[in-house]
């Protein structure tokens, strides 16, 4: 069984970003960037397929700017097998990425495209469903297990308040949840290793794959800055304020 995983380059979770001054989006320069958590998640998925015998190559895709290859080789370092970069100038939207991915599906067969199930700098959730759509497949969201079965898989999603479980046939594209799994820390002699794995380097363009422009960003602006808290003397202090202060009970 082939898997192929989607991976990308977003800024570091842990980054506090900056709002360029003009509000016409973030401001990259000189920010850390890494694997989008979500994606890390699929990574360790079909690392975990793989070690349990159920899959037998893992193939990891990056659509972006050139530096994408970091994040390729950090899942190859993980247990990943080869990587392909699809480079792209610019922002890559989630409707492109999606179109990307089923042009490297239709080339390389994979029986399942596992992905994050959103991106964090962007947050749109999207790329999954329209793979799923484009392929004509099947699909498991917010999946926090995925179990082989032959030629199906069974997929628990987080639903609101609670789990819901279904029967996917193979092909199929799965996005993962946070409690899905956790994934582990790449090994040294990994991250080494991995520098020499293959990675395929090709453009949107030699895909033929028309990058999609009709999402334009009008504004980015950051949540308003929050107030000094203050400190109550008593608790008769802490109602009479919520009261009659913040006004949020009665
Ligand atoms: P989104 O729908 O844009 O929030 O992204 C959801 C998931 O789609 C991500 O976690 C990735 O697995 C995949 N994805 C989105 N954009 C890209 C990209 N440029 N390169 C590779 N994978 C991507």
């Amino acid at each position: 069984m082939k898997v192929l995983v989607a991976v990308k380059r977003v800024v570091d979770y842990n980054v506090k970003v900056r709002v360029k001054p003009d509000n016409s989006g973030i401001d990259l320069s000189n920010v850390k960037m890494s694997m989008n958590p979500f994606c890390e998640i699929a990574v360790e998925e079909a690392v975990r397929l793989k070690e349990k015998g159920v899959v037998a190559e893992i193939v990891v895709v990056s659509i972006g700017e050139a530096k994408a290859e970091e994040q390729i080789r950090a899942a190859i370092a993980l247990g990943a097998d080869r990587g392909i970069l699809v480079q792209a100038e610019g922002p890559v939207s989630s409707l492109t990425a999606a179109k990307t991915l089923k042009v490297i599906a239709e080339k390389e067969q994979p029986d399942m495209v596992i992905l994050g199930k959103q991106a964090i700098d962007s947050d749109n959730n999207q790329t999954g469903q329209m793979l799923a759509a484009l392929m004509g497949c099947a699909q498991g969201t917010f999946a926090s297990k995925v179990e082989v079965d032959g030629n199906q898989v069974q997929v628990t999603r987080e639903i609101d308040g609670g789990l819901q479980t279904i029967k996917l046939q193979l092909p199929a594209v799965i996005t993962t949840d946070l409690r899905l799994n956790e994934p582990r820390y790449a090994k040294l002699p990994d991250i080494m290793k991995a520098k020499k794995k293959p990675l395929e380097k090709i453009t949107l363009q030699e895909l033929g794959v028309v990058a999609c422009t009709s999402l334009t960003t009008l504004k980015v602006e950051a949540p308003a800055e929050r107030s000094a808290g203050i400190k109550v003397a008593s608790v008769a202090d802490l109602v009479e304020k919520l009261k009659n202060e913040a006004k949020v009970i009665s």
